[in-house]
Parts: C-alpha cells; sequence; structure tokens
C-alpha cells in the first residue's frame, strides 16, 4: 500500500485507470467519493478546549470527490468500513452490557457496593478496545493525507493502480509531445488547458494588471501629450 498525489483534474473518471484502487485487479465501476481533510495537529487543541478546536477543524477543513475506480467485490469499500465500525461498536456495547447486567444480578450483599465501580471500569475498557479497533480499520482505509486547494494525496492505494496510472500519466504526455510535431496548436491548448487546472485565472486579475483607471489615466495622459 503506498500514496498517491493527484491533481484535481486527475480526480474525474476520465483520467484514473481501469485498476481497483483496493485491490490492483480490474475496476467494473467508479465510486464517487468525498473526501474531507484538516490538518492533524488540529486535533490536539481538544486540550485548548472543544469549541475552539471544533472552530478550528471547521476552518481548515477541505474537501475534494475523487471518482474512484473499485472491482466488483470491493464496490461497496466505504460503506463495509462504516459497517464494520458500527458491528464493532454495538458489540462492545453489549458485551459491556451483559457484563454489567450479570455482575449486578449475582453480585452478593457484601460486593453489591464494588457494582458501581465494575461497571465503570469496563465502560471505559471497552470504549479504549473500541476507540482502538476503529483505528485499525481506518488505518487500514484509503484516506487522505492531505487535500489543498488543487491537489489531493491519498494513503493506502493499492501499488498496481498507481503504476497503472503512471503509465497512463506517461502515456499522456508523449501523447502531448508528438502533438507537438505533427499538431503545435492542439498541444499547445492541451497545455494551457493543463495551466488552467494547475492555475486557474482568477476574476478580477485583468482589472487587477490593468485597471479601467489606470487606462482613463493613459487616455487622458494621451490627450495631454497631443496638446
Ligand atoms: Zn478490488
Amino acid at each position: 500500500m503506498a500514496r498517491i498525489r493527484l491533481r484535481e483534474a486527475e480526480t474525474h473518471a476520465s483520467r484514473l485507470p481501469d485498476v481497483c484502487m483496493a485491490c490492483g485487479e480490474a475496476s467494473e465501476t467508479h465510486v464517487k467519493k468525498n473526501f474531507r481533510w484538516y490538518p492533524s495537529w488540529v486535533n490536539l487543541l481538544i486540550f485548548v478546549g472543544l469549541l475552539p478546536a471544533l472552530i478550528v477543524m471547521l476552518v481548515l477543513t477541505k474537501q475534494m470527490s475523487v471518482e474512484i475506480p473499485f472491482c466488483d467485490r470491493h464496490r461497496r469499500y466505504f460503506g463495509m468500513r462504516v459497517l464494520w465500525i458500527i458491528l464493532a461498536l454495538a458489540g462492545f456495547i453489549t458485551v459491556w452490557l451483559a457484563a454489567s447486567a450479570i455482575v449486578a444480578a449475582t453480585a452478593e450483599p457484601q460486593d453489591v457496593h464494588n457494582v458501581p465501580t465494575f461497571i465503570a471500569f469496563t465502560f471505559v475498557l471497552s470504549m479504549i478496545v473500541s476507540i482502538i479497533t476503529i483505528a485499525i480499520i481506518q488505518g487500514k482505509t484509503i484516506r487522505p493525507d492531505e487535500i489543498t486547494d488543487r491537489e489531493i494525496t491519498l494513503i493506502r492505494v493499492n501499488k498496481e493502480f498507481i503504476d497503472a496510472l503512471q503509465d497512463m500519466r506517461d502515456a499522456r504526455r508523449d501523447r502531448m509531445h508528438s502533438d507537438d510535431e505533427f499538431d503545435g496548436p492542439r498541444r499547445r491548448r492541451d497545455e494551457d488547458n493543463d495551466r488552467d487546472l494547475r492555475d486557474p485565472p482568477r476574476r478580477g486579475d485583468a482589472y487587477r494588471a490593468d485597471p479601467p483607471r489606470d487606462r482613463a489615466r493613459h487616455r487622458e495622459r494621451r490627450v495631454e501629450d497631443e496638446d
């Protein structure tokens, strides 16, 4: 399992190889997954307070969708992960409730005062085991390591998928170079498209470069010169 950085243009099905991102087999479908990410240091703000942590988290959270290719076996990849987490939590809570009920029902009269302590202790224990279980499931799942305005870095991605994507990128680059020899204008158009995706023009750029006020002033100056 490895990591891969995708530009925003590469998050669409047509720009990704037909290889399952989870297992490397031939893909059968694409699943549009909206990933969210915020820097992990934000979690430390919990120690400052829940509210500041939540506010910073909301401000810094970035999201990006990826049309992930999956084989038939992995078409419910993310749904199954959520199901496992729910089942694990339900399992631990059931065990904790059952153990608490049995202990409460069978406690000798002289031990009854220890029952609340036992229930609290086993609750904390089951929470710790639940958190570890969720962390293990999350740790084995395809997830973002970073999202910026233009790129997403995914980890736990199958190596075969990364190799296939690299081949696709190389083929695309070669095609651009061969177009350069036979069809200059189209290549330039492709490159322009790519450049646009890397650095989309912002509204107002033209005005910043040459604001209407400046243009008016130039015109005035020209008129003065002519006088
Ligand atoms: Zn698969």
